[in-house]
């Protein structure tokens, strides 16, 4: 099959390798879509302490079933799937404490072992989750990004009535947003130095939108960060209202650091919170998608085929693909 390598980090190839074989507890998946991430990024460039190359990147897929381990009851030959790429131990102290996401040996498909920027990937069986005809693939490999913004606006608690506001306005800021409408925040201000995105979040019912938070001058309840760079975590920080909670979801560079009032902190009881991946939370984001809780057509172009990684990967860089979401589609 075709493949996409990362033989190490900044070397790129493009070739054929050997297909999958599923083990008894695996599935094979011909892909249908999968979403380019800052993950994806981060792996290219050397930057990923979980990875081992020559690896093969890809976690944001959806596909068809095409070969079964002799242990998989389920899902059947044939049947489109969205695939959760994190896999846990079930017995360091985090999964035992009920933070798997926080695993000490932690494994996902396209980080540590092969991913989705194939023709074929395989899976655990346990992890597919069934997506019905009404999704595109390319909806339905937006289910992994939906369930990281699920785990994240858990993690803000009670939204019901408040003001919250979104600091960036890419794929996961656009989600968070109409998570957070959807969980009934009186306002989801959103904020992002490029103006098509920001048509896009008015699209979807978002605002007031705002070049940035000096801009929009008003202090919320719930703010969460969705970019990682460290100027706008501050941005982000300063906007928190007293009593109030910033979420930091983006993902910073790992040696990255910001400046934060303490003071403000201890006399203004803030909050700051983190969000790491996944959580029960990959079925309720199938949910949401299937019944149309939130919509992320407008955000996804036409996706790019294999041959044209290189493309892919320029749209997602410089953060003007055809869609505000890049997805290739194998
Ligand atoms: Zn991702
Ligand atoms: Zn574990």
């Amino acid at each position: 099959m075709r493949a996409l390598t990362i033989v190490e980090p900044g070397v790129l190839e493009l070739g054929e390798v050997e297909d999958p074989t599923p083990g008894a507890d695996e599935v094979v998946v011909e892909v249908g879509a999968c979403g380019v991430c800052g993950t994806d990024l981060h792996l290219i460039d050397g930057e990923s302490p979980l990875a081992s190359y020559p690896l093969v990147p890809g976690h944001e897929f959806s596909g068809v079933v095409v070969a079964r381990g002799n242990a998989v009851e389920g899902p059947a030959l044939g049947q489109r799937i969205a695939v959760d790429p994190n896999t846990h131990c079930g017995a360091c102290r985090f999964c035992r404490s009920g933070r798997a996401n926080l695993c000490t040996r932690y494994s996902a498909v396209g980080v540590t072992g092969p991913g989705a920027f194939a023709e074929f990937v395989k899976a655990r069986a346990a992890n597919a989750y069934f997506v019905s005809d009404a999704l595109s693939a390319e909806q339905a490999a937006m289910i992994e990004p939906l369930s990281c913004a699920v785990l994240g606006v858990r993690q803000v608690g009670e939204v019901l009535g408040r003001h919250t506001l979104v600091v960036g306005a890419g794929t996961m800021g656009l989600l968070i947003g109409q998570l957070l409408a959807a969980m009934g925040a009186s306002e989801v201000a959103i904020v992002d130095p490029l103006s098509p995105r920001l048509e896009v979040a008015t699209a979807l019912g978002l605002g007031p939108c705002a070049s940035s938070t000096e801009e929009l001058d008003a202090l919320f309840e719930v703010v969460v960060d969705a970019t990682g760079v460290p100027k706008a975590v501050e941005a982000a920080f300063d906007a928190v209202d007293r009593g109030g909670t910033l979420l930091v979801f983006g993902v910073a560079d790992v040696k990255a650091r910001v400046g934060l009032s303490p003071f403000r902190i201890f006399n203004d009881e803030i909050t700051v919170k983190g969000s790491m991946a996944v959580l029960n939370s990959f079925g309720t984001a199938v949910r949401l998608m299937e019944a149309g809780q939130v919509n992320v057509l407008p955000l996804l172009g036409a996706p790019f085929p294999l041959e044209e990684y290189n493309d892919a990967l320029t749209a997602m860089r410089s953060g003007t693909g055809r869609g505000i979401k890049t997805q290739i589609a194998p």
